[in-house]
């Protein structure tokens, strides 16, 4: 069993009061993979460090499976570690490379090879094995890197933004391959990056991170789907999240209108509800709204507004457009790649308000869904 329980752990360096870690609470289940997300500096790299033995934990505790390894040795904690810079010995082959680690622990030459083999086919490196790292892609070292902690067999993999120094085309590929080798080798894997995409497309669950503080833990359609606060609703995404600035009013029927100095948009009633259990009539509110669940009118009924445009990045198959609606930021929409429209053009487009989320415009946490 490889579960990993994390208890309230704190990291304070020195004699600074300041909590780089704050309060890391999280049960990670046998087998999952797990993915750290944050911006840089958030904290991500410490906790990892913690869970592997590399770091002192100043408060809290770390349990892999039923063991609690405060106290103990990286070397006993089976697990194993891929970092952004792997370092691979240059005067050495790939397979002395992958080898070296079993070397050091004295295991038997038959079990060293056998074990080398089942990470070079796994990573489909056999055919380079005889090679030295300098002739070897960027990604086929990479795979080298990953060769190295495979043959341990560890139960936990800790992963720290293994794929930062390749490029686009290739960290695709990676992903891909992480994901298949995570199934194969039926191992539980916390890995850590700033990229929201390899977050969103990798985890079974994502942790967003700020300021050494968990924001959500969540599976990553509910990570998109249900933002805990404003901060994770505009980390994940791309393009991002449009937040529109405004207040809640009633209306003498009784239904509830977002108002901003331009427009006012009907808020579906299961909105409404929260909103006015939160007592949020009169008052300042956050909309948050998705690039692709604003379109030209038509698209969805009601809740219709104008924006003038003023640019457009094409993306392939999709076509963002920015309007200015009268806020500080201009509005992202989502269009087909064909559109296209003058420069000062005004264009009714509409929004679907089931999609729209509100926030608290002071704590930015999520009021709504
Ligand atoms: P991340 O991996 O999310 O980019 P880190 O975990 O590396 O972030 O760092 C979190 C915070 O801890 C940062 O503010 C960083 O400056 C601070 N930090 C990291 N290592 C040390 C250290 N040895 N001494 C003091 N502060 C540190
Ligand atoms: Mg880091």
């Amino acid at each position: 069993m490889a579960s990993i329980s994390i208890q309230h752990l704190y990291k304070r360096y020195g004699k600074d009061k300041q909590n780089v870690v704050d309060d890391f609470h999280l049960d990670i289940r046998d087998k999952e993979f797990l993915v750290f997300v944050g911006p840089s500096g958030c904290g991500k790299s410490t906790t990892l460090r913690m869970i592997a033995g590399l770091e002192d934990i100043t408060e809290g505790e770390v349990y892999i499976g039923e063991q609690l390894v405060n106290d103990l040795p990286p070397k006993d904690r089976d697990i194993a570690m891929v970092f952004q810079n792997y370092a691979l010995y240059p005067n050495m082959s790939v397979y002395e490379n992958i080898a070296f680690g079993l070397r050091l622990r004295k295991q038997p030459r038959h079990e060293i090879d056998l074990a080398v083999r089942r990470a070079a086919r796994v990573l489909e490196i056999e055919p380079y094995l005889n090679r030295k790292p300098k002739e070897l892609s960027g990604g086929q070292r990479q795979r080298v890197a990953l060769g190295r902690a495979i043959v341990r067999d560890p139960k936990v993999f800790l992963m720290d933004e293994p794929l930062s120094n390749l490029d686009a085309k290739l960290r695709v590929q990676m992903r891909m391959e992480l994901i298949k080798l995570h199934k194969s080798l039926g191992a539980t894997f916390i890995y850590v990056t700033h990229d929201q995409i390899e977050a969103m497309t990798m985890a079974d669950r994502i942790v967003v991170m700020k300021d050494g503080i968990i924001q959500q833990i969540d599976t990553p359609e509910a990570v998109y789907q249900t933002p805990s606060n404003t901060f994770v609703a505009s980390f994940i995404g791309s393009p991002q999240i449009n937040f529109v600035e405004g207040k809640i009013v009633e209306e003498p029927g009784g239904n509830l209108l977002f108002n901003t100095s331009r427009f006012g948009l009907r808020i579906p009633k299961d909105s409404a509800d929260l909103l006015r259990k939160h007592n949020k009539i009169g008052r300042r509110i956050t909309l948050g709204i998705r690039p692709e669940h604003i379109g030209p009118e038509g698209l969805y009924s009601d809740s219709v507004l104008t924006g003038i445009y003023k640019v457009s990045e094409l993306m392939g198959a999709d076509r963002f457009l920015h309007l200015d609606i009268g806020q500080d930021k201009p509005l992202v929409v989502r269009v087909e790649a064909y559109y296209r429209c003058e420069e000062n053009e005004k264009l009714r487009i509409v929004m679907d308000m089931s999609k729209a989320l509100f926030f608290d415009a002071d704590t930015g946490q999520r009021l709504t869904h």
